[in-house]
């Protein structure tokens, strides 16, 4: 009898001529499963869009739609005759909303099924259906206008709209007319101004954005009382956590932006200041650098500093203690980068 060369277990028929048929799935799965799914869904009804198209909501609610969409782009092994989606279950992750999905299918030339377990990204999208969107009497009453610096959104300020937008209750997703992405950003119409308002206070107190707000008249009731359109103009900062900016004139890094304060910790030292969005987008500055190597630490003296430029220049620098701040701990041979900032070296080491 043929022998599974990874446990060693004499089987009736090797899947692919080496692996038993309980290897086999264990290794390779029943076939290649989409890395993420991304769905639009209607928050006021369930329907959910499928290929261009507007679907009725499935019995079987979101798990459904996630079967569906699944089966739509899994790729089963050649060795693999049948198979189905079992079960899906959703989950909810502090990274993110995952399934976790069910396989079950058929092996040629082996009895009975297998099964194999899958955990693919789930990206949903909350948008009203047309049905949804003609019963939500028309207009909108809010515009939340979201843009990057420069007025152009990149890719990880979309990224971490997106985060923070999934991140607010199903409250503000229901009052969601639309989402569009436009060239210069995000724009999202809104039916009601109280969401709109927690959807940019979010993004101001988590990504320290500045909003403005305006009104403008869209027509009168019967009654004689004006209805104001809401546009709240949402404008994200050039910095997000982690970036360096330059504060006071010195370089400092963001650490972390959380409930509407900023923490900047200056280069080289361990104290946090902690700002107000609006101090921040006053005192933050995006740094200008005069001069940026990587450097290779030579020598470490007691007054002194010796730094090797890698990278074509081989420059050989000596710098006085005084003159350069450290951030982390220069050693000799350490990779480190070079920066000089408004008349002052700094060595990320
Ligand atoms: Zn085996
Ligand atoms: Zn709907």
């Amino acid at each position: 009898m043929p022998v599974c060369i990874r446990c060693g277990r004499e089987v009736e028929t090797l899947v692919d001529g080496r692996l038993c048929p309980s290897c086999y799935v264990e290794v390779r799965g029943l076939g290649e499963a989409p890395e993420e799914l991304r769905l639009t869904v209607c928050p006021r009804c369930g329907s959910y869009r499928f290929q261009g198209e507007w679907m009725p909501p499935p019995p079987g609610g979101l798990e459904d739609v996630v079967a569906m969409l699944f089966q739509a782009r899994f790729r089963p092994h050649p060795e693999v005759t049948h198979y189905r989606v079992e079960e899906v279950v959703l989950e909810k992750s502090y990274d993110g909303d995952y399934a976790l999905i069910r396989v079950v299918g058929g092996l040629r030339g082996v009895e009975g099924e297998h099964e194999a377990l899958y955990r693919v990204r789930l990206r949903v999208a909350h948008q009203l259906c047309p049905a949804c969107f003609r019963r939500a009497s028309g207009a909108p009453t809010a515009i939340v206008q979201i843009r990057g610096t420069g007025g152009r959104l990149g890719e990880d300020e979309r990224r971490m709209v997106e985060e923070v937008i999934s991140s607010l209750g199903s409250g503000i997703a229901e009052s969601v007319i639309s989402v569009d992405e436009v060239r210069e950003g995000i724009d999202i119409k809104m039916m009601d101004q109280h969401a709109a308002r927690t959807l940019a206070s979010k993004l101001r107190s988590s990504l320290a954005a500045a909003v403005k707000e305006s009104h403008k008249l869209i027509g009168q009731r019967r009654d004689g009382r004006r209805v104001y359109r809401l546009t709240l103009s949402v404008r994200l900062p050039f910095f997000s956590e982690g970036s360096l900016v330059s504060y006071r004139g010195r370089l400092a890094r963001v650490e972390e932006i959380a409930r509407g304060y900023v923490l900047v910790r200056p280069l080289g030292g361990e104290r946090l200041h902690r700002l107000r969005v609006e101090d921040a987008w006053r005192l933050l500055e995006e740094p200008r650098y005069e001069d940026e190597a990587d450097v290779v630490v030579a020598a470490v003296e007691p007054g002194w500093i010796h730094l090797q430029e890698t990278g074509g220049a081989y420059r050989y620098l000596e710098l006085r203690r005084s003159e350069v701040t450290v951030e982390g701990e220069p050693r000799v041979g350490k990779n480190a980068r070079l920066i000089r900032h408004n008349g002052r070296y700094y060595l990320l080491a």
